[in-house]
């Protein structure tokens, strides 16, 4: 065998003894709610499609038109000819939700922060980043080659802690958080850390990849309880509430101005296909005009906590913990017998000790359905 072979093999073999290997499986979306894996018919419990919009006929109709009028792709990076019609008017819309004075749009979530990060802090500066924090805020803030130092999860003490001790040593900070925790559900105390961020010459950005559409009026995490908090730096996807692809950074138009110079993976990179720009322009419309709407999965969420008696949802993501992987699978098996799909979120994407169930409620979820997989969770998992 060849040595390389050997290798992955070696790595595959570890993974499975530590029950972490993963595998695709081919899920089949109808509607927005329903899957089909493995010959199965399974509700969907693990989308974050969270207002149903992949499915949605006019938000469809958009992406089809624009195919028709602009082609499949763009045909080249936004800074040579990519840069289609419909990119200003996402723009527009994504900087009017998010009232800041600009937005760029980058080709996903992931190669925003790859991006952003590494343009406004260097070789000299501080990042740095809450714990439970998506994978790829961290990777953003490695390619910057600053120190990166993590702080303990809502942490707001830690995080002035560490300020202290190093801001000085450094040229410029950042902090950066989740808004919305993608494997938890909760809010990231962002009025405490803007604060803090302030009291010590850095900046805050947040990543509201699951706050936006579904938190805040739909404006996000940044506006929960009828305030706003102006934070400098709004990064987030166009692939969850937004049921479309691609990732924006809404800031100050120098800031704006100087992302679109600087960063890679915008420069480097092709820009994205015209049919999901259109898609997302089309489901922000609807996400600023049907605000009851975009507030029913955290309403939805919040029927399944009072039920099951855990800690009152925050977001439409309610994480079951259990803890071990083992159990975990068993646990999502069982649900796959029910006729519900949840995944079993393992490490590394949690932290050792905290498998756990990840669900996430949909608007189009039924009370009958999301009362049901409550009493399923809390007679037959909670209580093993
Ligand atoms: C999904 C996610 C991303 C990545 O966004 P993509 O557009 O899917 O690349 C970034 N941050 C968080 C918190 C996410 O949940």
């Amino acid at each position: 065998m060849k040595s390389l072979d050997r290798h992955a093999q070696d790595k595959l073999k570890d993974l499975q003894r530590r029950h972490l290997r993963r595998t695709l499986t081919e899920s089949l979306r109808e509607d927005g709610l329903w899957i089909e894996r493995d010959g199965k018919r399974l509700l969907s419990f693990s989308c974050n499609d969270y207002l149903n919009l992949t499915q949605h006929p006019a938000i469809k109709q958009a992406a089809i038109d624009a195919i028709e009028k602009y082609g499949v792709g763009s045909g080249a990076s936004r800074l040579v000819t990519g840069n289609h019609p419909l990119y200003a008017q996402l723009e527009v819309r994504l900087a009017r939700i998010k009232q800041t004075e600009a937005a760029v749009v980058f080709g996903s979530g992931y190669l925003a922060n790859a991006g952003i990060i590494p343009v406004v802090i260097g070789r000299k500066g501080l990042v740095l980043v809450d714990e439970l924090s998506h994978a790829c805020l961290f990777a953003g803030a490695e390619l910057s080659r600053g120190k990166v130092l993590a702080f303990r999860h809502n942490d707001v003490a830690e995080a002035r802690k560490l300020l202290a001790r190093h801001r000085s040593s450094h040229d410029h900070a950042l902090i950066v958080t989740d808004g919305v925790f993608s494997m938890d559900g909760d809010l990231a105390p962002l009025a405490d850390l803007l604060a803090v961020a302030d009291e010590h010459d850095a900046w805050l950005m947040s990543d509201d990849a699951h706050g936006l559409g579904v938190v805040g009026d739909g404006r996000g995490s940044s506006f929960v309880g009828n305030t706003h908090i102006p934070l400098p730096l709004q990064m987030g996807t166009l692939s969850k509430a937004v049921g479309s692809y691609g990732g924006y950074l809404c800031a100050s138009g120098p800031v704006v101005d100087l992302i679109r110079n600087r960063a890679r993976t915008l420069i480097y990179s092709t820009g994205l296909p015209p049919a999901c720009v259109a898609a997302a322009i089309a489901a922000l419309d609807l996400i600023e005009r049907e605000q009851d709407y975009a507030a029913t999965p955290l309403r939805k969420a919040k029927m399944f906590t009072r039920r099951v008696g855990l800690a009152e949802a925050q977001s439409p993501i309610v994480p079951v913990i259990i803890g071990d992987e083992e159990a975990t699978l068993a646990a999502s098996r069982m649900l796959v017998e029910e006729g519900y799909f949840a995944a079993a979120i393992r490490p590394p994407s949690v932290p050792a000790g905290t498998a756990r169930l990840r669900l996430t409620f949909t608007a189009k979820h039924s009370d009958q359905t999301i009362e049901r997989l409550a009493d399923i969770v809390r007679d037959k998992i909670m209580k093993h």
